[in-house]
């Protein structure tokens, strides 16, 4: 007979977490979801959390979307599997397709379909080389990424990520002579800008500091440039004033292509369809996840534009293929819930409804602001940050040792509101369906919290 054992345990005796001390795993027991309804999940104690941070920025529909049930239901039931290699493909991946093309903020021709965040910008990244090849421009092939940026875990994705944690002992950005990964700085005006240095001033700063490192590293050698729109995991950062618009005023002078990284962007978050829209991003190359299905399966999307496309059909013309595609990419079942989703934004007006709430939800961060361990707020849509501060008056951050964020998500959850702990920042991105009792009832816990961190 074996032992009853709960999942806590069993878990921590089997399970090789993500993004977890390992060693402090059986000392720190996990905390266990059994369910979810609207923007709540429920612990196996009965314990009822508002999920502030829609899982992993993804579930914007909540925690129990009956109609997307029901597509991944039906569409187990009709094809539950097939492939998208050597002409294959299936009614919703066809639909998918032709749906995301007509939402895109600029005109894409073509969608590629993978499962993760990070296989979108590592598929991103190989169609950046494959393209220069294709035009018979071999050299160009570095990508240029920001410090502090966060675009996944693969090879490629975690190196052109900007955050040492996903660096360190993982022996990336890759190493290849020369560098394909490199990296500029952070757009965090209330870090790094000089004292008095306007947003504009400090974009266009940032601006000529990527000039220069094009023309350091020679403009010929340089392939793209890749951003969130707003920076999330690096802590919520929205970008200063002007800074895309003189960042792609560059990348066009050296003819460098741009890929946004809408994972968590895309799909209303910002109060647009993609962040592209909210910041003026004209991007060459498109990648997106989560929200695209509100996290209920896996899936992820490459819009690339007509430019990227031809040049890469045409070589796989002559190489006889492009060699590149996941068993589950265009999945039926994952872009039947895709496609679904899309219809739910629509058919509930969620960009309204993220935009009708914008206004209270900054309002509700800026509350926060005048605390004495609070130094900055930011946000936009329904994505926000707040960060802590250990003397705010001469902005010196809290020691390492401190996990401010970590403590005050900590208090939070006691409260019972899930947020998200970056360094000394908690970031919150709640479900996009979030009414505005709900948000006062999430801004109360925080306040709870915030008191007793005090
Ligand atoms: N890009 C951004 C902006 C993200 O926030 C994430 C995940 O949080 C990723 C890429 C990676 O996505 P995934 O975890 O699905 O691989």
């Amino acid at each position: 007979m074996t032992e009853h054992r709960s999942t806590a345990d069993k878990d921590v005796a089997t399970h090789l977490h993500s993004y977890t001390n390992l060693a402090a795993l059986p000392q720190t027991p996990p905390l266990v979801i059994v369910q979810g309804d609207g923007i709540h999940v429920v612990d196996d104690q009965g314990r009822r959390y508002v999920e502030g941070m829609s899982g992993l920025w993804c579930a914007s529909l909540g925690f129990s979307n009956q109609r997307l049930a029901d597509a991944g239901a039906k569409a187990l039931q009709t094809l539950p599997y097939y492939h998208t290699f050597n002409q294959r493909t299936n009614v919703a991946v066809a639909d998918l397709a032709e749906r995301l093309l007509a939402l895109a903020p600029v005109p894409m021709a073509r969608v590629f379909f993978a499962n993760s965040g990070s296989e979108a910008n590592d598929s991103a990244a190989k169609m950046v080389w494959y393209y220069h090849n294709a035009i018979g421009k071999p050299a160009k092939k570095k990508i240029i990424a920001r410090r502090n940026a966060y675009h996944g875990v693969t090879v490629a994705a975690a190196s052109m990520g900007g955050l040492d944690g996903n660096h360190r002992d993982f022996d990336l950005p890759l190493a290849t002579a020369p560098a394909r990964f490199l990296h500029v700085d952070c757009p965090h005006h209330y870090r790094y800008a000089e004292p008095g240095e306007t947003e504009q001033d400090f974009s266009s700063r940032l601006a000529a500091q990527l000039e220069e490192r094009i023309l350091a590293e020679g403009p010929e050698t340089v392939a793209a440039f890749i951003a969130e729109p707003v920076m999330g995991a690096g802590g919520v950062l929205v970008p200063p004033a002007g800074y895309f618009e003189k960042v792609q005023a560059v990348l066009r002078k050296y003819d460098v292509l741009m890929i946004a990284d809408e994972v968590i962007c895309g799909f209303g978050r910002t109060g647009n369809m993609f962040g592209s829209t909210t910041f003026g991003i004209q991007p060459d190359i498109l990648t997106c996840a989560k929200a695209l299905s509100s996290g209920y399966v896996p899936i992820s999307a490459v819009m690339v534009n007509d430019k990227v496309h031809s040049a890469i059909a045409a070589h796989s013309g002559k190489l006889g293929s492009f060699g590149h595609g996941y068993t589950y990419s265009g999945h039926p079942v994952a872009c039947a819930v895709a496609l679904e989703t899309l219809k739910v934004y629509e058919d509930q007006h969620i960009l309204e409804h993220v935009r009708a709430l914008a206004p209270a939800f900054l309002a509700g961060l800026q509350a926060f602001a005048d605390q004495p361990c609070v130094g900055n707020v930011r946000g936009v849509g329904l994505i926000g940050a707040i960060e802590l501060m250990a003397d705010k008056t001469t902005r010196t951050p809290f020691a390492a040792e401190h996990k401010a964020g970590y403590r005050l998500a900590q208090l939070a959850l006691e409260e019972g509101l899930i947020v998200r702990a970056m360094g000394d920042s908690i970031g919150l991105c709640p479900p996009l369906i979030i009414t505005r009792t709900e948000l006062d009832d999430l801004f109360a816990r925080l306040a709870r919290a915030m008191e007793r961190f005090q």
